[in-house]
Formats: C-alpha cells, sequence, structure tokens
C-alpha cells in the first residue's frame, strides 16, 4: 500500500474555493480522496479540477456552521484552512476585527472540529485534522494582533486536541505557512517597502505559492504521518531559521 495515497477516504477542505485552500483540495483529489469543498463562495473552479466533489455551503462567521456537517455522509479528514486577516494599529484595533478574526480563525475551528471528531468516534473510525496555522503561531507580526492572538491559540489547540485523540486513532496536527501568494497576502505584496523586506529574509528567495503547502497537508492526512501528533509545521521557505 502506498504510505501517501488517500484513496478510499473522504476529506472537508473549508475554504476550498481559493489560495491554499483550494491547492489542498486539489492535491487530496490527486491523492484519491473524495473531496468535499465547503465554502461560501462560488466553488465551481475547485470542483472543476476534481473527478470525485461535491460543494458545500458554508458561512463559519457564525462558529457553530459545521455542527450538521458531518452527518450527510463519512468524513475521515477535515482541513480547518478558513480564515480571514484584519490589519490596524494595536491603538486603533477595533473590537469587530478582533471578534470577526477570533470567531473564524479559532472558535469557529474548534467547534467544526469537535463536530469532526465526533461523527469520527461515533462510527470508531480513524481521521485526521489538519489545521492552517501560521508563522504568526510563532511570531506576533505587525498591525495584526488578533490574527497573531487566534494563530498562536490554534497551535495550542493543535497540541491540546492531538493530547486527547491521540489514543483515540485521530491525528491532529498542523501546517504554518509562510508568505504564500494569495488574497490573504495582497496587502503586503502591494507595499514594495514590506514586499520587498519579507522577500529579503526568506531563504528560499521567493514568496510560497498555495501549492507548496497543499503535499505536507495531504503527508499530515496520509497513513505516512500515523505516528505524528500535535505538531505545527511551518512550510515556510526557511523564514523562522533565519
Ligand atoms: P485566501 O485566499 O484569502 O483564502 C481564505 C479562505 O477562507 C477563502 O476560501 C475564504 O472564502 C475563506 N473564508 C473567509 N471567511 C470565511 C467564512 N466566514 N466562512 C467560510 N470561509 C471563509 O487566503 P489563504 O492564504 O489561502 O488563507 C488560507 C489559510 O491560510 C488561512 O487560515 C490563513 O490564515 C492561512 N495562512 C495564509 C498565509 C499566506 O501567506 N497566504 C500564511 C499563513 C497562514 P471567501 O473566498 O468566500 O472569502
Amino acid at each position: 500500500m502506498n504510505p501517501f495515497s488517500l484513496q478510499g477516504r473522504t476529506a472537508l477542505v473549508t475554504g476550498g474555493n481559493t489560495g491554499i485552500g483550494q491547492a489542498i483540495a486539489w492535491a487530496m483529489g490527486a491523492a484519491g480522496a473524495r473531496v468535499i469543498c465547503a465554502a461560501r463562495s462560488d466553488l465551481t473552479e475547485t470542483l472543476a479540477g476534481l473527478a470525485d466533489a461535491r460543494g458545500l455551503s458554508l458561512d463559519l462567521a457564525d462558529p457553530m456552521a459545521a455542527a450538521g456537517a458531518f452527518a450527510d455522509e463519512p468524513v475521515d479528514i477535515l482541513v480547518n484552512n478558513a480564515g480571514i486577516i484584519r490589519r490596524a494599529d494595536a491603538l486603533d484595533f477595533a473590537e469587530e476585527d478582533w471578534d470577526a478574526v477570533v470567531d473564524l480563525n479559532l472558535k469557529a475551528v474548534f467547534f467544526t472540529t469537535q463536530a469532526f471528531a465526533r461523527a469520527v468516534v461515533a462510527r470508531q473510525a480513524a481521521g485526521a485534522v489538519v489545521n492552517i496555522a501560521s508563522l504568526l503561531s510563532f511570531q506576533g507580526g505587525i498591525r495584526v494582533p488578533s490574527y497573531a492572538a487566534a494563530k498562536h491559540g490554534l497551535a495550542g489547540l493543535t497540541k491540546a486536541l492531538a493530547n486527547e485523540w491521540a489514543g483515540r486513532g485521530i491525528n491532529v496536527n498542523a501546517i504554518a505557512p509562510g508568505y504564500i501568494e494569495t488574497n490573504n497576502t495582497t496587502a503586503l505584496r502591494d507595499d514594495a517597502r514590506r514586499s520587498q523586506e519579507i522577500l529579503a529574509r526568506i531563504p528560499a528567495g521567493r514568496w510560497g505559492r498555495p501549492e507548496d503547502i497543499a503535499q505536507t497537508a495531504v503527508f499530515l492526512a496520509a497513513p505516512a504521518s500515523a505516528y505524528l501528533h500535535g505538531a505545527v509545521i511551518p512550510v515556510d521557505g526557511g523564514w523562522l531559521a533565519r
């Protein structure tokens, strides 16, 4: 058996319509998984690149929105990818920007994962959770306090859930992407000075692309990572090594 194959498994990817989530959906499909793309926006492009997939309309601004998402068919792999960022000086940061980011990037992840794990445990199956964390699970960043807090929280949550569920056959791990070319980083890339500062610090000498993250997600969902629990793996072109 190929330890990197996802044949016979079903994966649900949140925010599967674009960016990192779209690349993960396509890579998991290529590795043999049936993919449920959960998103609030149009999924036509993502679904067109998948042989065995369906879309699921899900707006995780309500952190409990996924409570019923695992009732229709058995899901083996959950990728918590949907996330937003809000930028402002800490002195001016608004409560609305705190709540929106923490609700989606942390609270929704917990309750989506809880619903997934309850369904896995109920059918006495195995499962894998892949959380999309950030370099800001380790660093503070600039002008993104709610994002840094939520992503630090997500790293802690990854470890906490791994401790509870490793013995029940559910692997919980996270990827901490570096600076990736997606909508999330448009503002940074449009700022010539910040963009150059960032690039100069990346040992790989380039920004990351969504597909740079996707194969690590496949690994974390596959039998190859069976003994990996509670890890937060940087995929960052070497940024954290500097
Ligand atoms: P992106 O292109 O902006 O994608 C974000 C995804 O989250 C989109 O699919 C978006 O859907 C979805 N989303 C936002 N609000 C949602 C909501 N209320 N309900 C459901 N889905 C929602 O950015 P990305 O870079 O691919 O981000 C994916 C993940 O990677 C995020 O967790 C982000 O924090 C993380 N990350 C990104 C980077 C980077 O450099 N790009 C670095 C570290 C971590 P819509 O299109 O409908 O808004």
